[in-house]
């Protein structure tokens, strides 16, 4: 299975700038991309912002768009202003699902790679952290999220339902990933479960091993979560591609995350079926508390983009050069508020860009 969409003329790129910081991180972003290639932006409202607009956080239109383009950046959605406790007032992650499900994105990946001058950052050791270069591959709309579930009494329950084609799909996003990084062939694939406890995840066990006959060129190994949760934290650097189900991967998804230490660095991806737009955002959230002061650390969205070139495009050597330019200028010292230690004189959201694009 080959994801990437055949592209001819200038890709055209949705833009979701969203809330918050959102619009000051993706215009710099669009910057960025503007600075490598001909690409056709299209820049739309989702969020909190489309909520003012037109009462809902996803309107039917922007959907469609995001559906017939070759790739959607998005910044951030939310923020006090639409927070509600009234069940039936629009809020702006209605967005975010609405993407998810009407884009079909069931593959969500986030790699974990700190850069060279950020390791001190780690809540690791220097000597653990340094070489780690990782991807969690997380299914997104199957699992126990989505099983059914209901109260009876004081008893209540969730099912944790997966059928063999679910699996069969997020199993071939992570091989695919995994002869990615590793240039077209090779690589190494982690599959995560607990085939110990639960007959979901014997499915999923049984299903992997099978996949993996379509890649004899990717290692792959079993691991129990349990067993998971420890070896990121003592050996992250022993892992290339995590492949694992939405309860699971939503968990190490984080604790891989935070191994960086630096939440305004963290790209992610959401991919749907072959030759369909993928979805492309920082982790981080709008984060109302700095939005329009000029300060919002941007590396994350440049990184989300570099991801978009790379998933959404087919074109590796250009998110190799984006990943290059931020270590440049993180090597050099320059950094965000957000990244700064005491004493450290910190640039803005414009100076951090120039800088990256001066490294390009
Ligand atoms: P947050 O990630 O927005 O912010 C957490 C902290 O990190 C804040 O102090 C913020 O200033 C800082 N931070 C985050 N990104 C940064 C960046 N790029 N540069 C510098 N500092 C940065 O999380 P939160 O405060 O829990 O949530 C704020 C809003 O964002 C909420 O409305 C939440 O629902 C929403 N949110 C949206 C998404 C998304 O759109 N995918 C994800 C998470 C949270």
């Amino acid at each position: 299975m080959h994801r990437v969409r055949a592209v001819a003329s200038a890709p055209r790129i949705v833009l979701l700038p969203g809330d918050g910081i959102g619009p000051e991180i993706v215009a710099a972003a669009r910057r960025l991309l503007e600075a490598l290639g001909e690409f056709e932006f299209d820049e739309r409202l989702m969020g909190g912002c489309s909520i003012d607009a037109h009462s809902v956080a996803l309107t039917d239109e922007v959907l469609d768009l995001c559906r017939q383009a070759d790739a959607v950046l998005l910044g951030a959605v939310g923020g006090p202003k639409w927070d509600t406790t009234d069940p039936d007032a629009p809020r702006p992650e209605q967005g975010l699902l609405g993407l998810r499900k009407g884009m079909g994105l069931y593959a969500n990946l986030r790699p974990v790679r700190p850069s060279p001058a950020l390791v001190g950052a780690s809540p690791l050791r220097e000597e653990r952290i340094a070489g780690t270069d990782l991807l969690v591959v997380r299914e997104l709309t199957g699992g126990i999220y989505f099983g059914d579930s209901g109260r009876d009494g004081d008893v209540a329950h969730d099912t944790c339902e997966y059928s063999v084609a679910e699996i069969e799909r997020i199993s071939r996003a992570g091989f695919e990933a995994a002869r990615r990084r590793a240039g077209g062939s090779g690589g190494h694939v982690t599959s995560v479960d607990k085939a110990n406890v639960l007959e979901t995840s014997r499915l999923w066990r049984e299903v992997v091993g099978r996949v993996a006959g379509e890649y004899p060129d990717v290692e792959l190994d079993h691991l129990l979560v349990d067993n998971a949760a420890m070896q990121l934290v003592s050996r992250p650097a022993e892992f290339d591609v995590i492949v694992t189900e939405n309860l699971f991967g939503d968990i190490l998804s984080d604790e891989s995350a935070m191994l960086t230490g630096s939440l305004g660095m963290l790209p992610s991806a959401s991919l749907g079926e072959a030759g369909a737009p993928g979805l492309f955002e920082p982790v981080h959230g709008s984060a109302p508390d700095i939005a329009g002061r000029g300060v919002a650390n941007p590396l994350a969205t440049f990184l989300s983009a570099a991801m978009l070139l790379r998933h959404g495009l087919g074109r590796p050597s250009e998110a190799e050069r984006i990943e290059a330019a931020v270590d440049a200028v993180l090597e050099r010292g320059l950094r965000t508020p957000d990244l700064a230690a005491t004493g450290e004189t910190p640039v803005g959201t414009d100076a951090m860009t120039d800088a990256v694009l001066f490294e390009l």
